[in-house]
């Protein structure tokens, strides 16, 4: 009883402030009333746990993997909180790289899977930017504090290997139950100090299939337009996690029904309001088997989400530099650099997807305008298989693609039947129907 109401008073407090120093008890979830098992652990996270634990130091498993757990899901990583000291950790284990400057973490390898140990962290020292951003905070703390800085009640719940019992300062364990995504602390200063949780928020749902708090979506729209702050390297990162976790379809439907697309991706939001040509369609094809392939354990490449995203912008940037008088083979090259520098600038590429987006791009005049002598020279090359998926994915959206058939069936065939089904090629080229991407170049087949 005393214990529940020091406990509501706790919480009455951290209403007030996301960075309370009073003490809170947390709730204690014991071994039975949870359904975590150590089975469903990472044996490199229990080993690296158990050490912790044997060496006198605290060891929990934190974040999206008690969450994940919890829901009766797969964690696709195991990250720990410690008291330990980085350097303490390292001592601990051979296998151990300190990471970071900002905050330095533990990175203990185990072949290909990397166990993330952090040092319990506090969020009193942090350093706020004009718009209420944290700039830097790089201080230890309890785990008490650790709890306190991180975003959702979800993601703040620790398993505690000493006893393998849950503890829950926030109530995140209701929320798991209810359903809902539940910020901690204020909203407004929460979103203020690291506008991406905006975007954490919008991929948490999708992927959980959470509702919002009531109190989260007034503010994420107020403050969407931050994101506008937010570095080009660090949206790169939060791509990755929005749409190659496995939930990208549903993501993207929710960034668009929140109006927060354009923050990522404003050509492509440009290309949507105009409706002339089917982004919509080709990047919902895209995104649909992007979740597929990673749901099959196949590898899925953003260049192919980018090739899609901006696909339009490239054939209308290119029609234009046409009508100016550029050459069509210089005006594609050209249109492909300049979209891909404007949409660098919001979310920064590196520059070997940079490389494949283009090549994607090339690829499909390349593949429309085959003929027989250079078929198997393009069959061989590198993104042969990522420009024909393209192609696959324009044709199945509706813009018809003369060879997109062909070149499936290509693929499929012996090397000898190969030879004879190339002899096809004149034959189709003579059907004088192009895409619209090819007559928006002015590189009508029945040109050549
Ligand atoms: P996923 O399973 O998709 O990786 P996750 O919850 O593990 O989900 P991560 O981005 O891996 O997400 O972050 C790990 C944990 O770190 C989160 O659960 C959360 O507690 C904390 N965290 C991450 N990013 C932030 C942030 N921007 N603000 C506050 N806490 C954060
Ligand atoms: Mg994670």
């Amino acid at each position: 009883m005393i214990r529940k109401l020091i406990k509501n008073l706790s919480q009455a407090f951290s209403k007030q402030s996301s960075t309370a120093s009073a003490k809170h008890l947390p709730d204690i979830i014991t071994r039975g009333e949870h359904g975590i098992s150590r089975s469903e652990i990472s044996e490199h996270a229990l080993k690296v746990l158990y050490r912790l634990h044997k060496n006198g130091y605290q060891g929990y498993l934190v974040g999206g993997a008690v969450r994940e757990l919890l829901l009766g899901k797969n964690p696709k990583d195991f990250d720990i909180s410690t008291d330990a000291k980085p350097e303490q950790v390292k001592r601990l284990f051979r296998n151990c790289r300190i990471i970071g400057r900002r905050f330095r973490l533990a990175h203990v390898f185990f072949g290909d899977e990397i166990i993330e140990v952090a040092t319990f962290r506090a969020a009193s020292e942090m350093v706020h930017s004009e718009h209420g951003m944290v700039m830097a905070d790089n201080v230890f703390g309890t785990l008490e504090e650790d709890a306190f800085r991180r975003d959702f009640t979800v993601n703040a719940l620790y398993y505690n290997i000493a006893d393998f019992s849950v503890v829950d300062f926030m109530g995140g364990m209701q929320d798991i139950k209810d359903g809902i995504l539940r910020m901690i602390g204020e909203p407004d200063v929460r979103f203020r100090e690291d506008p991406v949780r905006i975007l954490r928020a919008v991929r948490f749902c999708a992927k959980l299939n959470f509702k919002l708090a009531d109190n989260l979506l007034a503010p994420m729209q107020e403050l969407k337009v931050l994101l506008h702050n937010v570095s080009s390297a660090r949206l790169y990162q939060e791509l990755a996690k929005l749409f190659f976790t496995g939930h990208a379809f549903d993501t993207y439907e929710l960034l668009k029904k929140q109006e927060m697309l354009g923050f990522l991706f404003p050509i492509t939001e440009n290309s949507l309001t105009q409706q002339v040509y089917p982004t919509d369609k080709l990047i919902i094809q895209v995104l649909k088997d992007t979740d597929e392939r990673l749901s099959q354990n196949k590898t899925a490449t953003p260049a192919f989400l980018f090739a899609a995203m901006l696909w339009h912008a490239v054939c209308e940037r290119a029609k234009l530099l046409v009508q100016r008088g550029k050459r069509p083979h210089a005006a594609l090259f050209d249109a492909q650099d300049e979209i891909l520098s404007e949409q660098t600038k919001v979310i920064s590429i590196p520059k070997m997807t940079q490389q494949t987006i283009k090549e994607i791009w090339s690829l499909q005049w390349r593949l429309e305008k085959a003929y027989q002598r250079n078929a198997f020279k393009l069959f061989s090359q590198l993104r042969f298989r990522a420009g024909l998926d393209f192609l696959i994915a324009r044709n199945k959206i509706g813009e018809y693609t003369l060879l997109a058939d062909f070149w499936q069936q290509f693929a499929l065939l012996s090397e000898h039947d190969r030879i004879k089904h190339v002899k096809l090629l004149p034959k189709l080229l003579n059907k004088k129907q192009d895409s619209i991407y090819l007559k928006n170049l002015g590189l009508l087949n029945k040109k050549t």
